[in-house]
């Protein structure tokens, strides 16, 4: 298992929607194990493979950041079977750091997709597992907590970050 380094908002990868996995191989246990160390490392409660820049489909999420290996979620080409409802919190993303937004996200969310062993899994999700669903899933199909901000909000945050991108300074202050 290895630390990867956690790509920032510019990079082409995190901007794009990413591949499904096709096939269940050791490159992706690999990967998806990385990703656990990788997020356990940062501290996250989430990552998704764009992060490290490969782009596929593939999110990690643990509320508990290791203290309770029961709570890892891995999952391969998730998508939503149902979302209900509406709440508005602050989300944080490694890939952004340093930055704040309150998207509006579903209450609660049901989730389908593949565990390593390429059984089909199914997850339900309210209120913080619902938003890191959400943000994770929004992270393979290209989309950042910024692209959801309201256009005002979004612009202003967009302008800052085009400086950091320009400046590649993303040591926070
Ligand atoms: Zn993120």
């Amino acid at each position: 298992m290895a630390i990867r380094s956690i790509v920032k908002y510019g990079e082409p990868v995190l901007h794009a929607p990413s591949e499904p996995v096709k096939n269940i191989d050791g490159p992706i246990v690999a990967l998806v194990n990385d990703m656990v160390e990788t997020m356990y490392a940062a501290p996250g409660i989430g990552l998704a493979a764009p992060q490290i820049a490969v782009p596929l489909r593939v999110i990690v999420i643990d509320l508990s950041v290791g203290e309770d290996k029961g709570q890892l979620i891995r999952l391969l080409n998730p998508e939503f079977v149902e979302k209900e409802g509406e709440q508005t919190h602050e989300e944080g993303c490694l890939s952004v750091p340093g930055y704040g937004g309150s998207p509006v996200r579903p209450t609660r969310v049901t989730v389908k997709g593949l565990d390593l062993e390429g059984k089909e899994r199914v997850y339900e999700g309210k209120d913080l597992l619902a938003r890191a669903f959400c943000h994770e899933i929004d992270h393979i199909d290209g989309l950042l907590f910024v692209d959801r901000l309201s256009p005002l909000k979004r612009d202003l945050l967009k302008r800052k970050l085009k400086k950091r991108v320009r400046d590649q300074d993303w040591e926070i202050e």
